[in-house]
């Protein structure tokens, strides 16, 4: 496959740890098209597509939800992906989202959600919530560290969602 020598240079334009990737793209669709030489037309072409994919996932929304060490012990989760998976419960007014972190607060008081959320941010979180087990009156005791941990997170600039799948 042969390059115009305008478009290796627009090549140059996309950020070097994608570049071979985007290279490799671009050469299989112009081999699609039947063509073998690059042109400056397939290349903005190719970053258009690209950018069009980079917004639609900045649209996703990004969700991690943090639950009680303790009852992580006897719990995997499942009720809080299920609720998810169908946007069931506090999970229904969201369209295009993704979870991006599942953890456990680390036990009393908490304080591996102040650790993480840093990373999360770094990560694009939109919102944290406070997963159902946390929030359980009755037999089981409402975290007594929830105001704590709502707070750190709030302050951090995080939206927060009291609970999951109830
Ligand atoms: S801080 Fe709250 S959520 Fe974490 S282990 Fe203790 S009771 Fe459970």
């Amino acid at each position: 496959m042969q390059w115009e020598p305008e478009a290796a240079k627009e090549l140059e334009k996309i950020p070097e740890h994608v570049r071979q990737m985007a290279k490799m793209g671009i050469e299989t669709s112009v081999e699609k098209k039947g063509n073998n030489i690059v042109t400056l037309e397939d290349v903005r072409e190719a970053a258009q597509r690209f950018g069009a994919l980079m917004e639609k996932d900045e649209k996703i929304t990004k969700i991690a939800i943090v639950r009680c060490d303790i009852v992580s012990e006897t719990c995997p989760g499942v009720a809080c992906f299920k609720a998810f998976n169908k946007r069931k419960m506090h999970f229904g007014n969201y369209g295009d989202a993704e979870i991006i972190g599942f953890f456990t607060c680390g036990g009393c008081p908490g304080r591996r959600v102040f650790r993480l959320v840093d990373s999360l941010l770094k990560h694009g979180v939109d919102v944290v919530h406070l997963s159902s087990c946390m929030l359980m009156e009755g037999g089981y005791p409402k975290c007594p560290h929830i105001d704590e941990i709502r707070q750190m997170l709030l302050k951090k600039g995080v939206k927060v969602v009291e609970g999951t799948h109830h």
